[in-house]
């Protein structure tokens, strides 16, 4: 067990409650595979008493309207999690065997800091506008264009950036005056818990605006998506769950919001610099390459390709990884045997289809405990393999020769993935013009970063429908209504 004094119940009608069933399921850290606490496991009776709290807190009280008090209330949680700040950030360390190095940035500060931002959007989005007037059957019409709170979310997270994902999906949905039901995963359960108690304790959000229901059963979640009382539903996750979200919910006709997976290629142009653009290549290995936007293709131009690959290779030998919570490591455990396993097979693929495997390719001997996979590194990989195409969620980098301009980007392209990617070049006129033919929703152009809370983020293709964060991100949890009226003589 931990030190960690977890929150173990759901949050539900305003009420921090264990299941109904009485039932708990156990938090392991990935690192130590060690049992670090339970959680309730939430029931489909809870879920349901959840929808039912959401649905009749949107119903029944001014929440979706009085939008300062809802900016009143997001500040008082941003209070609460800086307050709680080193309580969450140990949390995700042990439940997501997240590098501490992370938790400075996305896994943790970054969006408990950007709390402000969506309530300032709730204070002062303009959520009604006069448009220009027009003329109908000789008649002048007046319009009125309003925006208002889309219903009851249900928001299902994954747990590689747990705390991130749900406070990027609560900040947002809260500001604009939705009310919602939280699912997380059940690997991080306790970094949505733990926001539970910060709401239940610290502010003043009113009884069932958010619930929050952690479960062992991936089915209590699926309830959320076929329920009709449930208006919108926002997912984080892989590809082939939200193919399923998208189906369970077409009955109901929910809007669907999907943040998915992502095959991002990283192309370096024969005038990059090497050493800067190549020699990066490690961040792949990043929390385990459990990131959906991390580049896990390196397209290299066929006149550069032994250089670039020995500095990829040297970059791999030296990725920093082991214990999570030594701050000089970049990548940490995969989050369950279950997902080790799978990162595994995926090496076994590559061997099989003829990629060479130059760095790692196993289970580090010097780490025992914990669901540790070596940083690896293919070479001569072809871009229609199984490597190249799926996405393994592991350390473990595609490297890709190709032509010209033309072929790179084709290469890039070739993925049923669109979420993001990287182009270097010694010219940033030729970086732009190849990054504007890439088919996905992020780039980084000659190491530039994008991530940040006012920046639409989301995928092309398979990669997701909508985008999440900025105004655009904020407007998926709204509605649009236009009133016509006379003009006026
Ligand atoms: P997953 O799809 O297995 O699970 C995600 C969530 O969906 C979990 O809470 C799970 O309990 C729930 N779930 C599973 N089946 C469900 C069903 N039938 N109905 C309703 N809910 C269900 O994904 P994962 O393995 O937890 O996460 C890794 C995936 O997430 C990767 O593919 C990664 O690329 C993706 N991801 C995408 C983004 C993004 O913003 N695009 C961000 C992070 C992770």
């Amino acid at each position: 067990m931990s030190d960690l004094n977890p929150e173990t119940r759901n949050y539900i009608g305003g009420q921090l409650v264990g299941a109904s069933s009485g039932a708990t399921f156990e938090n392991v850290n990935p690192a130590t595979e060690e049992v670090i606490g339970v959680c309730s496991d939430g029931t489909k009776e809870d879920m349901d008493a959840a929808i039912a709290a959401a649905r009749q807190a949107f119903d029944e009280t001014d929440w979706s309207t009085n939008a300062a008090f809802r900016g009143k209330v997001l500040r008082q949680f941003h209070a609460a999690l800086e307050e709680a700040k080193e309580e969450l950030r140990a949390i995700v360390v042990a439940e997501a065997g997240s590098p501490i190095l992370l938790t400075h940035q996305v896994q943790t500060n970054a969006f408990i800091d950007a709390m402000p931002y969506f309530a300032d959007l709730a204070e002062n989005y303009e959520y009604e506008s006069a448009m220009s007037n027009i003329d109908f059957m000789g008649m002048s019409n007046r319009r009125i264009l309003r925006h208002e709170a889309a219903g009851v979310v249900g928001a299902i997270t994954p747990w590689n950036f747990p705390l991130y994902l749900n406070l990027c999906k609560i900040g947002p949905a809260l500001a604009a005056g939705c009310t919602m039901v939280l699912k997380p995963p059940p690997d991080t359960p306790w970094c949505a818990t733990a926001l539970g108690r910060l709401f239940a304790e610290k502010t003043d959000l009113p009884a069932g605006v958010l619930n929050i229901v952690a479960s062992s059963d991936h089915m209590v979640g699926e309830i959320l998506t076929t329920d009709p009382r449930v208006d919108v539903i926002t997912f984080t996750g892989s590809t082939a769950t939200g193919r399923r979200i998208m189906e369970c919910a077409a009955p109901t006709v929910k809007k669907v919001f999907l943040e998915l997976g992502g095959k991002s290629a990283n192309i370096v142009l024969d005038d990059a610099d090497f050493a800067k653009a190549v020699g990066f290549a490690g961040t792949t290995c990043v929390h385990g390459g459990q990131g959906c936007a991390i580049p896990t293709r390196l397209l290299l131009p066929r006149s550069r390709y032994d250089e670039g690959v020995a500095i990829a290779k040297a970059a791999f030998e030296n990725v920093p990884y082991g214990d999570p919570t030594d701050p000089s490591k970049l990548q940490g455990p995969q989050v369950s045997k279950k997902q080790q396993e799978r990162v595994l097979e995926y090496i076994e693929k590559g061997k099989q289809e003829g990629a060479k495997c130059i760095v790692g390719g196993g289970v580090p001997a010097h780490l025992p405990k914990g669901y540790f996979v070596e940083p690896t590194l293919f070479i001569d990989v072809d871009p229609d393999s199984t490597i190249a195409q799926e996405e393994i969620f592991g350390p473990v980098l595609a490297v890709i020769p190709f032509d010209d301009d033309d072929d790179a980007v084709r290469i890039a392209n070739n993925s049923i993935y669109g979420l993001s990617g990287a182009v270097s070049s010694g010219s940033e006129e030729r970086a732009l013009a190849v990054a504007r033919r890439i088919r996905t929703g992020t780039l980084a152009v000659n190491g530039g970063m994008w991530f940040h809370q006012d920046t639409p983020f989301g995928g092309y293709k398979q990669s997701g429908v909508g985008r999440e964060n900025g105004v655009l991100g904020f407007e998926e949890y709204l509605e649009v209504k236009v009133m016509g009226l006379p003009g006026r003589p």
